[in-house]
């Protein structure tokens, strides 16, 4: 059960919890309400984001210096996956990206995210960091670039072996 939510956000009563559907989950304890905390998954859309044999991978302000990931933000309601990834990548280091296709979904167990990773190549031109969210960029050669073991690191793996790279994963 995820207890940061301790009030009901539809009625304001306190949440109790108790099996609800083979689980434990937070529920209203108000009986005309039924509200049910689920904790569904969010989905999250990120682009493995390539140009002339390099990936561009950004750092989100407060991560180590040394921590470059892939772009990647919320979809918005009502958008489309393919829609918001490039937005995703206009917002982010402002140049309109090109999708080039899905590589998977894979589950982020430890920030209940569900990452839709596309493979999105971007066009030639100077990158403008949108620099409220990041940090940082960095354009890697492909064959250098090694992937985490969680979260987008997976999918990095999967896309980078398909390409016939070896792709340990760093070691923690
Ligand atoms: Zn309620």
């Amino acid at each position: 059960m995820n207890t940061r939510v301790r009030f009901c956000p539809s009625c304001g009563a306190s949440l109790g919890s108790g099996e609800i559907a083979g689980r434990e989950r937070a529920y209203c304890v108000s009986d005309d309400c039924g509200y049910v905390y689920w904790n569904n998954p969010t989905p999250v859309v990120a682009a493995i984001a390539e140009r002339d044999d390099h990936l561009v991978l950004v750092r989100s302000h407060g991560w180590p210096e040394h921590w470059f990931g892939l772009i990647s933000g919320f979809l918005e309601a009502g958008e489309a996956p393919e829609d918001a990834v490039l937005r995703e990548v206009t917002e982010e280091v402002g140049l309109a990206g090109r999708l080039e296709g899905f590589v998977g979904a894979y589950p982020f167990y430890r920030m209940n995210q569900l990452l839709l990773v596309y493979h999105v190549s971007l066009p030639p031109g100077m990158i403008t960091l949108e620099e409220s969210e990041l940090a940082a960029y960095r354009e890697i050669k492909i064959h250098k670039v090694r992937p985490w073991p969680n979260g987008t690191g997976p999918a990095l793996q999967a896309w980078l072996r398909a390409r016939g790279y070896d792709a340990e994963f760093l070691s923690a």
